[in-house]
């Protein structure tokens, strides 16, 4: 089995950058609500014994959360994409105020 093929089986597991086998988170703390570090240990201990320290960033929103928050995020490029694709499709060519239409009609 190829290494690409062994790490997309392993989806939310981390890997060791080393020997390939599974690393396992030992520690972490959260530095903000977006960003976390802390120490991955591989899990091939008598043939590696790699430990490192590791970082975890949330980088952007791709369904805004609905609960009010001061936390600050901006929307992922797939997400505006997806966005501009609604706004394409809720426009009827013969309404002749379509330019005006809102994206989301309230009732
Ligand atoms: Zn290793």
């Amino acid at each position: 089995m190829a290494d690409s093929d062994k790490n997309s089986n392993q989806r939310n597991q981390s890997v060791c950058p080393f020997c390939g086998s599974k690393a396992r988170i030992r520690s972490s703390s959260r530095i903000t609500a977006l960003y976390a570090e802390g120490v991955v240990e591989c899990s091939n201990i008598i043939e590696c014994g790699w430990r490192g320290w590791f970082a975890t960033e949330i980088l952007s929103s791709i369904t805004p959360s609905l609960r009010p928050s001061t936390v600050s995020l901006p929307l992922s490029p797939y997400a505006i994409k997806r966005q501009e694709k609604a706004k394409q499709l809720t426009k009827n060519p013969f309404d002749p105020n379509r330019d005006q239409m809102p994206l989301f009609e309230s009732h």
